[in-house]
């Protein structure tokens, strides 16, 4: 029985290098918080990267959510429809809106939100009276959602889309950068995301006025007098000094970090090429992904053990893994709400949730570590009865 001391993490933060000095610089000029020189240039930087003509920079990716709701004036009791395979962010700022999500399910080919799905929730939608102010479209696992067909169908309704790319910040569809197809685009530089700022968000849009709005209500929707004055509700949502300094170092090394995730999922993809039951997050035509997770199904008929059991195997050698995201639709908070199966009889967000496993996929992640990971679970595949 081998120890090991240095645990090995699904997703850390791997910073280049470039993030102290520009600290430093931030640091020497006093310019520390609230707002400053390096939140300036971190929006003009990300608004060029991915093509858009602004960007406000915020305290998380949950915040440009939720001001997104806001543009698109989603209030009390308004529907507003979300991907179901996400993060619970995506969903959480309807509830703070007082208005009611309606789930959308996945596609088999990206994961993501299933066009079929939402045509129906459209025509049910149309028929009783309870059009949606908005649609949150999710990109998840670093790959973007077939967005064609779901814009498509979003204007013929003639509704706004929210695209939440936290997790896609890189990717490509149909050659444009991920985030920037939807009216509204959100990405997130949390610790576990592709780049980080420790915590962090950004809001993109081709529209000035809104990130305006967006910047107004993030500080405290103070309006243009001496004295403080305040005329709408607004939140505490910007992005210090410091943290837009790591950003901008973290985005300068963005395009090595997709190509580092990619060749971290190639090398899974090569070790498990022929264990009959590993199935993984398949790349879709349309697009670009960063392989953020390298994410797979796994079917124990075929290879023996569930994904949960790989958990345990794993979480023993003190290597960190995860499932897939839980449905929204099936999570207790939003017990309830309606949620449309991509086709009536087969909810694809369900089996992914029971068959899915998220492996270590950090750009740091090391030939050595990857190969713990790998001979981990072909040990473990080869003795599925052992202590079980
Ligand atoms: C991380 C994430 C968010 C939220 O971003 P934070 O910066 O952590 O608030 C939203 N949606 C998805 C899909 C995410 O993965």
């Amino acid at each position: 029985m081998v120890f090991y001391n240095n645990r090995i993490y699904l997703s850390p933060p791997h910073m280049s290098g470039t993030e102290l000095e520009l600290i430093t610089e931030a640091f020497k000029s006093n310019w520390v918080a609230p707002l400053g020189p390096h939140v300036d240039a971190f929006e003009r930087e990300l608004a060029s990267y991915v093509g858009v003509k602004g960007a406000a920079a915020l305290s998380s990716g949950t915040a440009a959510i939720h001001l997104a709701l806001r543009l698109l004036d989603v209030g009390p009791g308004d529907v507003v429809f979300c991907s179901t395979l996400t993060f619970i962010a995506s969903a959480n700022p309807i509830l703070y809106q007082g208005a009611k999500p309606v789930f959308i399910d996945s596609e088999p080919t990206s994961w993501n939100m299933s066009p079929a799905a939402l045509e129906r929730a459209f025509i049910d939608a149309q028929k009783t009276g309870t059009m949606p102010k908005g649609v949150v479209i999710v990109d998840i696992y670093g790959q973007s959602a077939d967005m064609a067909p779901l814009l498509s169908i979003c204007n013929r309704y003639g509704v706004p889309v929210i695209e939440d790319a936290a997790e896609s910040l890189g990717a490509t569809y149909q050659g444009k950068p991920s985030g920037t197809l939807g009216g509204i685009g959100v990405y997130s530089f949390n610790g576990n995301k592709i780049i980080t700022t420790a915590g962090g968000g950004m809001l993109v849009s081709n529209n000035p006025e809104a990130l305006e709005k967006v910047r107004f209500w993030s500080t405290q929707s103070r309006d243009p007098a001496r004295h403080y004055q305040h005329s709408e509700v607004g939140y505490n949502y910007r992005l210090s000094n410091v943290l837009a300094a790591i950003g901008r170092g973290q985005l300068r090394v963005l395009e090595e970090r997709v190509k580092a995730r990619r060749a971290i999922f190639e090398r899974y993809a090569e070790a498990f090429s022929n264990t009959d039951g590993f199935d993984f997050m398949p790349e879709a035509p349309f697009g670009t992904s960063t392989r953020w997770l390298t994410t797979l199904t796994v079917s124990p008929e075929r290879c023996g053990l569930t994904a949960a059991q790989l958990l345990d195997v794993l979480s023993v050698q003190h290597i960190e893994a995860r499932p897939v995201w839980k449905p929204l639709h099936l999570q207790p908070l939003f017990n309830g709400y309606n949620y449309y199966p991509h086709d009536l009889n087969n909810s694809v967000s369900d089996s992914l949730f029971e068959r899915g496993l998220c492996l270590p996929s950090g750009s740091s992640l090391t030939e050595g570590e990857q190969n713990r990971v790998i001979e981990c679970i072909k040990t473990a595949l080869r003795f599925p009865y052992r202590g079980r």
